[in-house]
């Protein structure tokens, strides 16, 4: 395993901003991954040098695309996962499971799956990133989240250095929260693989998430096979959603807003357009909110807010995170002066302060 120094956090994220990672490790296997975190820990494994004498946070990272760098960069070891492999564990006449491992990349599991007729993750297509960080945020789209599919999860806990398994019901899934990203074991886990159980045959019929039926309505398609349904979402986000190689992004910036019913009353007594989400929650768009506030199409210190879905912020020619912090107050406060609803921020951010893996 080779570990780099001095590494610009703005090359390993689709944002593309962020000052250097004093270190960086690209982890192929478990040995890798124990060696980096003993590299971390240990500061006899490291070379001679200033501001590497005690232990060193470490940061967890796949594809970065749901990760912003700050100008100051980060101080400790950003751990790469590009662990590989797909297996299909099981099969019996309705289901089949499926383990993979943690740096495959995301849409190539979809791809493994939807190619065999398996059914449940076919709408989450085209999501960047990898699969180990897939359940960190309960990835969503198009009305399927992981939450419905997934088993459990391998990961070596950086507290304790064991390697453990954690089962659906012990990671606390709502939307785009989940024990991996939430509350004290925030950073704990490294997902070395995960499981998923899906359905051998599809059961998705309509109706569907509103753009994805409007879009089988316009191309008169009654085929809701996973292939199907595959290739239609990826045409939808081709058409809305910027290529993170060609525009940088972190896709939706900010986080939907979820209401109980009460406060959809009054939200929608004021005009604002609610959607009911389950029997308990209603949510708004924050797209729509930003959109209703005159900010779709706007540039705001060099991050412009896409003219197709609002929620996302293109780097035009920003270069440093301060022009991320000004653009996002930006648009909190217009919001929130129009609504006053406060967006909350979805990726996050890279920062030595908040790091709770090296309690051993
Ligand atoms: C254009 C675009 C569109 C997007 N569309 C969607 C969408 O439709 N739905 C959606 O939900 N998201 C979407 N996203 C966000 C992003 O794709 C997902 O959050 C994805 O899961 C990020 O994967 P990653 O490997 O890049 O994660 P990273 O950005 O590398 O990491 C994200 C978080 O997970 C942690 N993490 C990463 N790997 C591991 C691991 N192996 N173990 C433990 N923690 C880990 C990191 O520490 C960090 O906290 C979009 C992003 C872009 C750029």
């Amino acid at each position: 395993m080779i570990i780099q120094e001095n590494i610009p956090i703005s090359s390993l994220t689709t944002m593309r901003i962020g000052g250097n990672a004093r270190y960086v490790a690209e982890v192929e296997n478990l040995q890798d991954l124990k060696e980096a975190y003993e590299f971390a820990r240990n500061p006899k494994m490291r070379p001679e040098g200033a501001g590497t004498k005690g232990p060193l946070p470490t940061w967890i990272m796949g594809g970065g695309a749901n990760t912003i760098g700050r100008d100051e960069g980060f101080p400790g070891l950003i751990i790469l996962n590009r662990i590989k492999g797909i297996e299909i564990l099981s099969q019996t006449a309705d289901e089949v499971v499926i383990r993979a491992m943690g740096g495959e990349v995301w849409d190539d599991l979809v791809a493994f799956t939807t190619e065999r007729g398996y059914s449940g993750i076919e709408t989450l297509s085209a999501i960047p990133g990898t699969v180990g960080a897939a359940p960190v945020q309960n990835i969503g789209a198009y009305g399927q989240d992981i939450s419905h599919v997934i088993e459990s999860v391998d990961a070596y806990d950086a507290q304790t250095g064991e390697l453990v398994v954690i089962g659906k019901e012990d990671m606390n899934m709502s939307y785009r929260s989940t024990i991996f990203n939430t509350g004290k074991d925030a950073g704990r886990y490294f997902i070395t693989a995960v499981t998923i159980v899906l359905e051998n045959e599809s059961s998705m019929q309509p109706p569907f998430y509103n753009s994805l039926q409007q879009y089988l309505n316009e191309h008169n398609i009654t085929d809701y096979s996973p292939t199907s349904i595959r290739n239609a979402v990826i045409a939808i986000r081709k058409e809305k959603l910027p290529d993170p190689k060609i525009e940088p992004s972190a896709g939706s910036f900010f986080k939907n807003i979820y209401l109980n019913y009460k406060e959809a009353e009054s939200a929608e007594s004021k005009g604002i357009k609610v959607y009911t989400k389950s029997d308990e929650q209603k949510m708004i768009n924050s797209g729509y909110l930003i959109e209703q506030a005159g900010l779709k199409g706007k540039t705001l210190h060099g991050f412009h807010i896409s003219d197709k879905a609002a929620l996302i912020l293109i780097n035009k020619s920003a270069n440093s995170y301060a022009d991320l912090v000004a653009a996002r107050q930006e648009i909190i406060d217009t919001v929130y002066t129009k609504f006053g609803f406060k967006l909350e921020q979805e990726p996050v951010e890279i920062v030595a302060a908040t790091n709770t893996a090296l309690e051993k």
